[in-house]
């Protein structure tokens, strides 16, 4: 029987020690760790979703804001305001989110984020950065799926990894992490052909296509760790993953839960995107507060790209 991976309380475990370091990020630079949410429009899932992410910012003693902008702005217009939050010292993370109005291109505004401050690791600058290895900000998702897998303790290194999903935000950041983490890595899609052969192979795998009970028992390797991050409502209404939990619990070693397993990771790890957008805007500043800062990423947890 599987053991199951709580998402919930490596979550808290996260955000925790980021809360005790706030007050001492306040006392060094005389002020918290700053986050911009920006939504347009008011999408009742979405905006269920920004307040969520504003009110752990501020429950960990952060300053976030939310920004509600009419579902009818002008792309022009919404840059112009992307563009005053990156000059302005006071702000560290800024996030837009999406989907947005069809009348305005995704690409351009997420783009428009300055690189340091693009706290969802979405920006071109930011996913270059991430395949060529050099510093940037990965992905929160992603993130929290590495995350995720070495709490189980099983070395990522010469695993054979099979991602299912090849979406810029998900698959492959995750495969291009998993990479770095020295394991090898497949890719499985739509246009992939028998999954079930692929998927079976795997010693980890992760699954993030949208499709409720795609990852049957039979796909799975005994004692596979299997992460879920997959968020669909089914027909009954209930928020469900990608893979059939009560029967793949019985062959895999460690599973994620739906809801309970990434969902709490992906916010825990915007916040510490955040924290770590501040620690470089103020190690930018002098040789003490760039001390400092490595001492408390050092405490947070750094994050190797
Ligand atoms: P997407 O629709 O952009 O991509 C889905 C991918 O899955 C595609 O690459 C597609 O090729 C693949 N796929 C779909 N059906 C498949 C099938 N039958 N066989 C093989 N591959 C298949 O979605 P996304 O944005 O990557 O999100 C994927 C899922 O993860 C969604 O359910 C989404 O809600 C969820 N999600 C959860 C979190 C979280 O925090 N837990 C964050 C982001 C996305």
């Amino acid at each position: 029987m599987a053991e199951i991976i709580d998402g919930k309380k490596l979550g808290e475990r996260i955000k925790e020690k980021i809360r005790e370091q706030i007050p001492l990020l306040e006392k060094q630079y005389g002020r918290r760790p700053s986050l911009y949410v920006i939504i347009v429009g008011d999408d009742e899932g979405s905006m269920r979703y920004v307040n969520n992410k504003v009110n752990t910012a501020n429950s960990l003693g952060m300053d976030a804001r939310l920004i509600t902008l009419k579902s009818n702005i002008y792309e022009k217009e919404l840059i112009n305001i992307i563009h005053v939050l990156n000059e302005d010292p006071l702000v560290d993370g800024i996030m837009v989110q999406l989907p947005l109005p069809s009348h305005i291109n995704e690409d351009h505004v997420v783009d428009a984020i300055a690189k340091d401050k693009d706290v969802d690791g979405f920006n071109s600058l930011n996913v270059g950065s991430l395949w060529q290895g050099t510093h940037g900000i990965a992905p929160c998702t992603p993130k929290g799926v590495i995350q995720l897998i070495k709490t189980t303790g099983v070395p990522i290194s010469g695993k054979f990894a099979v991602i299912v999903g090849r979406s810029n935000i998900v698959g492959k950041p995750v495969a291009k992490l998993l990479l770095d983490e020295n394991a090898t890595v497949a890719i499985a899609h739509t246009g992939t052909e028998n999954l079930k052969a692929i998927t079976s192979l795997a010693d980890i795998l992760v699954v993030a296509a949208g499709q409720e009970k795609l990852i049957t028992a039979d796909m799975v390797k005994p004692g596979a760790v299997v992460i879920d991050v997959g968020i669909t409502r089914n027909a009954e209404g209930k928020v469900v993953g990608d893979v059939d939990f009560d029967a793949v619990k019985g062959i895999a070693g460690f599973i994620t839960p739906v809801p309970g397993g990434v969902g709490p990771l992906t916010i825990a790890m915007l916040m510490k995107n955040t924290m770590e957008c501040f620690l470089n805007h103020a190690e930018a500043h002098s040789d003490v507060s760039k001390l400092w800062a490595t001492i408390i990423k050092a405490r947070i947890g750094g994050h190797k790209q």
